[in-house]
């Protein structure tokens, strides 16, 4: 199999040629059809996680379709097309895992970071955490929604019931939420980079009742706040933005400094939480109502070869949506 490679961190991805990966004891193989690009990646090569298993293959929205199955596995058959997403494996047994909290599990493996992902022509993941995704949709948009969307769900969930909910960052996951909430019948208020006009009206054209910058107050108070951006100077800018009694969810793994801020902007029983990881039963519950929503998904394909590019163009907020390597 081909892949792109991290072999050390802060150099770019190398293209390799290795033995195709076999399926194990409750495992599967697919040939990846497509697989997204998220933010959490450029954390990878970047180094801001500091654990990865290295040699890595990053990428952990895969689209694949199953070649080969392991010894175990029942639930799947050869040709079936199933979703590989960040949350690759877990204890079972640890304190979380019992508390039904796998998302925190003291001993999980995460796609693409403490294990290979779908950076590659070929993937191999344990059969219980994939989801079937059927046949409908195409490849390239479903890529999005392992990650970008499956996150997004999970810190839309953590944001509470309120009618105004505030996005800040409108990358791949924003866009999709913002899809979710209007079709929930609520309302959009988009923060974006000051000065950003264009990612403002790809915000606004997706529904946003408003959009502005990150240094500007909403128009009225929000009923809630999700943080995509991986910007800790967000969280006091949020927390001005939110009313009484309300929550601001930091949707990212990694963040930089929060810097100090004065108690009286979390006062009034304001919240802040930050989400990790997902479970098994955020991905079943946001695929199966996806296509409910009939969610668009904007995408930038790029050969697999050029993952070096899509995560630059990513860093530099080059394209709308998300991007997604086809190989
Ligand atoms: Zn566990
Ligand atoms: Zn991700």
């Amino acid at each position: 199999m081909f892949a792109m490679q991290l072999k050390k961190p802060r150099t770019p991805l190398e293209w390799v040629e290795l033995p195709d990966p076999e399926p194990g004891e409750g495992q599967i193989r697919v040939k990846v059809l497509a697989c997204g690009v998220c933010r959490t990646d450029l954390h990878v090569v970047d180094g801001d996680l500091t654990h990865p298993a290295l040699p890595v293959i990053p990428g952990h929205e895969i689209v694949g379709r199953i070649d080969a199955i392991g010894p175990g596995v029942t639930d799947l058959s050869i040709g079936e097309r199933v979703g590989i997403p960040w949350l690759g494996h877990t204890c079972g047994h640890c304190l979380y895992c019992d508390e039904g909290k796998e998302n925190l599990c003291d001993h999980p493996l995460f796609t693409g970071y403490t294990r290979n992902g779908g950076y590659a022509t070929s993937a191999v993941a344990d059969a219980h955490y994939t989801f079937p995704l059927g046949e409908a949709g195409d490849d390239v948009s479903l890529a999005p929604l392992l990650c970008a969307g499956l996150i997004g769900w999970r810190s839309l969930s953590h944001a509470g019931d309120g009618k105004k909910i505030g996005l800040y960052g409108f990358g791949a996951a924003a866009h999709i939420i913002a899809q979710v909430l209007r079709w929930q019948g609520r309302e959009v208020y988009a923060f974006t980079s000051p000065g950003d006009v264009e990612k403002q009206a790809f915000a606004r054209s997706l529904g946003a009742v408003w959009a502005g910058g990150s240094d500007e107050a909403p128009p009225e108070l929000l009923d809630g706040a999700i943080i995509f951006a991986p910007v800790g100077s967000l969280v006091p800018a949020a927390l001005k933005a939110i009313r009484k009694g309300r929550r601001v969810v930091c949707a990212g793994i990694h963040m930089s400094e929060i810097p100090a801020f004065s108690y009286d902007i979390l006062w009034e029983e304001r919240e802040i939480v930050s989400i990790a990881n997902l479970t098994r039963q955020d991905g079943i519950d946001f695929l199966s109502l996806a296509p409910k929503i009939g969610i668009r998904v904007s995408t930038t394909p790029y050969p697999l070869r050029e993952a070096n590019k899509a995560l630059d163009d990513l860093r530099h907020g080059r394209f709308d949506g998300a991007a997604v390597l086809v190989p």
